[in-house]
């Protein structure tokens, strides 16, 4: 599994990377992008925070 963000849902308030800037960025077009698409599990449960906390539930999770 790899997180994906919807950009169409994304409002760019930067939580993802707040909670995890290992695997999210926020960058000066207002959106957050995915910067590693294969996490380590290690990283797995800042993953699921960063969905939980996403305002708009523009995080998902995609098989890979
Ligand atoms: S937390 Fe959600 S809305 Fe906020 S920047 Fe990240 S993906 Fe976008």
């Amino acid at each position: 599994m790899k997180p994906k963000i919807i950009a169409d849902e994304c409002i760019g308030d930067g939580i993802c990377e707040e909670i995890s800037p290992e695997v999210f960025e926020l960058r000066d077009d207002g959106l957050a992008y995915v910067i590693n698409e294969d996490p380590d599990a290690s990283l797995q449960d800042k993953i699921d925070e960063a969905i939980e906390e996403c305002p708009t539930s523009a995080i998902v999770m995609e098989e890979s």
